[in-house]
């Protein structure tokens, strides 16, 4: 996938998580507007997906574990040794956490987008 493409599916997945159907328009916009400007669009899409709003339509608020980002970790259903020792986080601030790292933030986002990722956060499996 292209960054364009990452970009757009990942707004769509947003939106379907109850993401202001007005903002992602308003962020199509200003990205238009400064489409001869990779430097300044870089610079707004990064804005994007690191905002908390964004972030929460895009992952869910369910609470993980902070040591592995796994919601099975409490039921010892996991390969995380630091389950007992563990806290909470939201899977969205989990997820920030984990892409903060990343050189390549947006190639982050790719493994929420397939189809079963996308599935699974709508709650259904098929
Ligand atoms: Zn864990």
């Amino acid at each position: 996938m292209t960054n364009e493409q990452i970009l757009k599916k990942a707004i769509e997945k947003a939106v379907k998580g109850g993401y202001s159907k007005s903002q992602a328009k308003a962020f199509y916009e200003v990205l238009e507007e400064f489409s001869d400007s990779p430097a300044t669009n870089k610079c707004f899409v990064i804005a994007l997906i690191f905002s908390h709003d964004f972030a929460k339509h895009f992952w869910g608020e369910d609470w993980v574990c902070d040591c592995c980002g796994e919601k099975s970790c409490w039921e010892g259903n996991t390969q995380c040794n630091r389950y007992r020792n563990a806290g909470v986080l939201t899977l969205w601030e989990f997820q920030l956490q984990q892409m903060i790292l990343k050189a390549e933030p947006l190639q982050y986002l790719v493994q929420f987008l397939n189809e079963q990722a996308i599935a699974k956060a709508e709650g259904g499996d098929k």
